[in-house]
């Protein structure tokens, strides 16, 4: 994928903005610490927590508030930047709705917000309103284009996938700005880049839609187990029972439960292979996978499905990529493939980003919002 993004400028022209994120639901990694210098003082306001929100974690700058607390926070405080949840996060409209109206009305050219977003949706429009009835599709279509148009001045692109569905169905801000930054993130700072073992993890929730029945099923027809391999799997949900019995079944398998941040970094730092093999769900279909991100950046080997946004670029640097419908056999043959031709983690490590796309793409933010309110 190329970075169609310009380069962002240094902080001094954007020195120490004040950006409010609005986040629907926050994980621990939305927030861990990179050690960039920021052009921006950061407000993260969230609704929700997710399953693997790790509080002790929790830095004084994240706030969980209700919807009306948000509106408020914007409305009584200055800020130069809000970012709000993607327009085609569709359970998030009524927040990115309610946020974006308060942003707007913040009159004055020093009062008003730059309101921004960062996206990496990449289903089509069509999949995600399969719930709508067909003939109020039309509708719902120009409902997003107007709320894009109206609340946002920027979308941020996080994949190449997920401009294209935003270019297709011209829910681009008008007249506003576009770029595109990768969703990657750079070699983790915390770990220090260790002998890799023989582990293959799988990191996230345990349900059908992210492919565990079938990397279970798959896992048992490989003979990988008996060259010495271990399918380590972490998380928990609907599929954990199923996973506990092949754990007992197969001495092969280690189910660790629920893991915290550190373990987790511990986890992905022994890991020689990530995989994450998503199945499409309805109107769900993987966006780029936190999993094949993370363990991009601790050297690992990946396993991903065709859907990640990420998925031409693992293709062209040495990973596997697997149809998001591959069968059992073929997820199979996958799995003994990446073992076979796994890469070199340094090498892993260099190919990525010297800097996180995220913060890449808020410094970029940052450097636009004081264009744009010039
Ligand atoms: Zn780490």
């Amino acid at each position: 994928m190329d970075e169609a993004g310009p380069e962002e400028s240094g902080p001094a022209a954007t020195d120490r903005l004040r950006l409010l994120r609005v986040i629907p639901e926050v994980r621990t990694s939305n927030f861990e610490v990179d050690g960039t210098p920021r052009a921006y003082a950061e407000t993260i306001s969230y609704i929700h927590r997710k399953s693997d929100f790790d509080a002790a974690a929790l830095p004084s700058n994240v706030i969980q508030l209700s919807h009306l607390g948000i509106v408020r926070k914007i409305l009584s405080e200055h800020w130069d930047i809000v970012e709000l949840p993607e327009p085609l996060w569709l359970r998030a409209l009524p927040l990115s709705v309610v946020a974006g109206v308060a942003a707007r009305l913040k009159v004055g050219r020093q009062s008003r917000p730059w309101v921004t977003t960062y996206t990496i949706e990449n289903s089509p429009f069509e999949a995600l309103a399969s719930g709508v009835l067909q003939r109020v599709k039309p509708l719902a279509r120009a409902a997003i284009r107007c709320i894009s148009r109206t609340f946002y001045d920027q979308l941020i692109y996080g994949s190449d996938a997920s401009r294209l569905v935003y270019a297709k169905n011209g829910f681009g801000p008008d007249g506003g700005v576009e770029a595109v930054f990768p969703k990657m993130q750079k070699p983790c700072d915390g770990c220090a880049l260790a002998e890799k073992e023989k582990r293959i993890l799988f990191l996230g929730v345990l349900e059908n839609r992210k492919g565990v029945l079938s990397l279970l099923r798959a896992w048992a027809t490989t003979g990988l187990g008996e060259e010495g391999w271990r399918l380590a799997i972490a998380g928990s949900g609907p599929l954990k029972t199923a996973v506990e019995a092949s754990a007992r079944d197969h001495e092969s398998i280690e189910y660790m439960g629920m893991l915290d941040r550190a373990s987790t970094h511990r986890e992905l730092g022994r890991a020689a292979v990530v995989c994450l093999p998503s199945r499409r769900d309805g109107r769900w279909r993987e966006q780029i996978g936190l999993p094949v991100v993370e363990g991009l950046s601790h050297g690992c080997t990946i396993l991903a499905t065709s859907d990640s946004g990420l998925a031409p670029w693992l293709k062209q640097h040495g990973h596997q990529v697997v149809p998001h419908d591959s069968t059992v056999e073929q997820l199979a043959n996958s799995l003994i493939s990446v073992c076979k031709t796994r890469r070199v983690p340094a090498q892993v490590l260099e190919d990525l980003p010297r800097e996180d796309g995220v913060i890449r793409a808020r410094r970029y933010m940052a450097r636009t919002a004081v264009e744009g309110r010039c």
